[in-house]
């Protein structure tokens, strides 16, 4: 079976999972609360002991990646989407683990928030020292913004699925061209 064609490879789903924890569309969002966090822990590993008091900290530094994922898509500016995050990178603590195999990695401090942002960063490090950072985006469609991996052959989507945001959009274009005067 093969895997749904926005999903990203290895740790970097995980982040991918994160960001979309909220649906910018339908507002759904599960980390609003104790259980529905609880609930998102139980599916992911980043979070060990999150505590319901970390969910606003958890949720701005979603928007924060969320961010940075549209500078991928061009649809928002690069310099104020990194700078959003930098407060988060700045407070992020870890220590350096090197296995028996030689490969380093690097391990978060903190617990709650802190160490669950610490190991979501982490990733954003990793992705981008091994190149495929700029294929995680968020859709273009202001109403999704859906986080999605593009695996399109020279990475140039900005659609999360061209069959859905992408034709939308088009048509919307078209419509307004017909609208207005000649
Ligand atoms: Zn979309």
């Amino acid at each position: 079976m093969s895997l749904p064609k926005y999903v990203a490879p290895a740790e970097l789903e995980g982040l991918r999972t994160f960001i979309n924890s909220v649906s910018p569309e339908s507002k759904a969002d599960l980390l609003t609360g104790p259980d529905r966090l609880e609930e998102w822990c139980a599916q992911n590993s980043q979070c060990e002991g999150a505590a319901p008091a970390d969910l606003a900290r958890l949720r701005a530094f979603r928007e924060a990646l969320r961010g940075v994922l549209e500078v991928n898509t061009g649809s928002r500016e690069a310099g104020s989407a990194w700078a959003a995050l930098e407060p988060f990178a700045q407070a992020s603590g870890y220590k350096m683990r090197i296995d028996a195999l030689g490969s380093p990695a690097l391990e978060p401090a903190g617990h709650g928030a802190e160490r669950t942002i610490a190991a979501l960063l982490a990733i954003v490090y990793d992705a981008m020292r091994r190149g495929n950072w700029s294929r995680l985006k968020a859709c273009r469609k202001e109403s999704c913004r859906w986080a999605y991996y593009d695996k399109s052959k020279n990475g140039s989507g900005i659609w999360c699925d061209m069959a859905v945001c992408g034709n939308r959009m088009k048509a919307k274009r078209r419509r307004n061209r017909a609208k207005s005067p000649a």
